[in-house]
This record gives C-alpha cells, sequence and structure tokens, in this order.
C-alpha cells in the first residue's frame, strides 16, 4: 500500500491525466505528446521550478501523505461518574477553570500557557509578511514561536564584518515584535542552520537580544526543497 502520493499534488498544483499508479504516481496510460498536468510533464518541460509550491509567495505547504493512524483514531470517552484532575462539582469542572499550564526546560524556566509551538517560521517571503501575527499571537497566548533558519543570511539589509553578523534588522524586528507583547508566558526560539552557524547568527540574537532558546540544525532545511529559495529579481540573486 503506498501512503505517499508520488508525481502530483495540490502544492505543485499538479495531479494525473487518468488515474495513476500507486508506487510511481504516473498515469496508468502514459499518453506520449502529454504534457502532463503531472510533475513528470511538467519538470521535463519547465524544470525545477516545478516542485516549488505555487502560488510563490502566498501559501504554506504540507505533504498529502497518508499516516496509518492520526489522532482521530482516538476517542476520548466521557464519564458521568467522578472527576479526574478537579472536583467532582458542576459549578468547579467548568470549561474556564482548564488549566493547561506547564514550564520546559532543564530548570522549568520556559512557562508556558499552553504546551503548543508553531513551526519554524523562517526566511520565506510568506514566513516574513505574515511574521506579526503569529509573533503576536503566540506571546498574548503565551505559547512558543519559532524564528526559521537563515533570516539572518536572506536579509537585504544585513551588514556583516569578518563573515559574521553586526546587524540584522530583519532579526531584531522578528525578535522585537514578540517581546513587545511578551508578559511572561511563552518564549521564543531561533532556529538555526549550518550556514547561520557560519555567519554567528546565534551568537547575535544572545547578545543582542538576551535570546534564551536555541534550536540547532545540522543540515539545511527539513524539507527536499531546502537550499532553494525562488527570488523575484537577478539583482537580488547576485547579491545572495
Ligand atoms: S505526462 Fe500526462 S499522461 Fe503521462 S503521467 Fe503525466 S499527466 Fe499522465
Amino acid at each position: 500500500m503506498t501512503l505517499s502520493k508520488p508525481n502530483r499534488s495540490a502544492a505543485t498544483i499538479t495531479a494525473n491525466r487518468v488515474d495513476p499508479a500507486p508506487i510511481s504516481g504516473i498515469c496508468v496510460t502514459c499518453l506520449d505528446g502529454c504534457e502532463g498536468p503531472c510533475e513528470v510533464g511538467r519538470s521535463a518541460l519547465k524544470g525545477r521550478e516545478i516542485i516549488y509550491p505555487q502560488p510563490f509567495g502566498k501559501v504554506t505547504a504540507g505533504a498529502e501523505k497518508d499516516y496509518p493512524v492520526d489522532f482521530s483514531h482516538f476517542n476520548i470517552q466521557g464519564t458521568c461518574v467522578g472527576a479526574v484532575g478537579i472536583e467532582p462539582d458542576p459549578d468547579k469542572a467548568t470549561f474556564p477553570a482548564v488549566d493547561c499550564s506547564t514550564a520546559v526546560g532543564a530548570d522549568g524556566s520556559i512557562k508556558l500557557a499552553f504546551p503548543v509551538f508553531t513551526g519554524a517560521v523562517g526566511s520565506t517571503e510568506i514566513a516574513r509578511v505574515n511574521w506579526e501575527e503569529m509573533a503576536v499571537g503566540a506571546a498574548i497566548s503565551g505559547v512558543i514561536v519559532i524564528v526559521g533558519e537563515n533570516v539572518c543570511g536572506m536579509d537585504p539589509q544585513l551588514e556583516m564584518r569578518n563573515g559574521r553578523v553586526v546587524k540584522s534588522p530583519e532579526m531584531d524586528r522578528r525578535i522585537n515584535t514578540f517581546k513587545q507583547w511578551y508578559d511572561g508566558t511563552g518564549g521564543i526560539i531561533v532556529q538555526a542552520n549550518v550556514e547561520d552557524t557560519r555567519l554567528g547568527a546565534i551568537e547575535y540574537v544572545i547578545d543582542k537580544h538576551g535570546v534564551e532558546i536555541l534550536e540547532l540544525k545540522w543540515g539545511q532545511g527539513a524539507k527536499d526543497i531546502g537550499g532553494e529559495v525562488k527570488l523575484p529579481s537577478l539583482e537580488r540573486a547576485l547579491q545572495l
């Protein structure tokens, strides 16, 4: 049984012409001359551009892979008898009385109002333009927001000395937006890939902003397309 759906995805706006062979994702009758609504046909003509989620800068993309087990397979069965975690009193066992707070970190000093964190919101255009909502939302909700990798490296206003970051207005904006609304619960994580480490992005956010939660990555990108970026102009490509 194939759980993935190769060769077509809503993320790349591709599809099959007729039903696919499950393991390859190629149509059971691949038609001579077909330019493909599929990834194979389109990439043969347009190259790697077709693997980039579309429309560029306007979407966050997820996988269509099926998983044999997910949360929909579990039921929480309520009971009319007794209560757990609170007095069996209908005036006390109410929704607003639910306490989901927790603390994380080696010494438990990172207090969370709710035990979740966002995905890493990094250097992509969709991340940049939506950062404010994510950071403010996390700060006022008391949860963790993550600055994804390569924010300094992609910052058009970046200033470096001896190959190290000395000023990154975009990173400053990311952290300051969160701090402005931070009330003592929640937190901000800064992620660093190999390039961030080389640029000294971690030292920069610690020394300049006092960031206390970091995620070190051993590679670049969590996804198959990690390391690639689409740019609006040749000038920007040359700058990078
Ligand atoms: S090229 Fe056309 S016929 Fe062949 S697999 Fe792709 S969509 Fe199907």
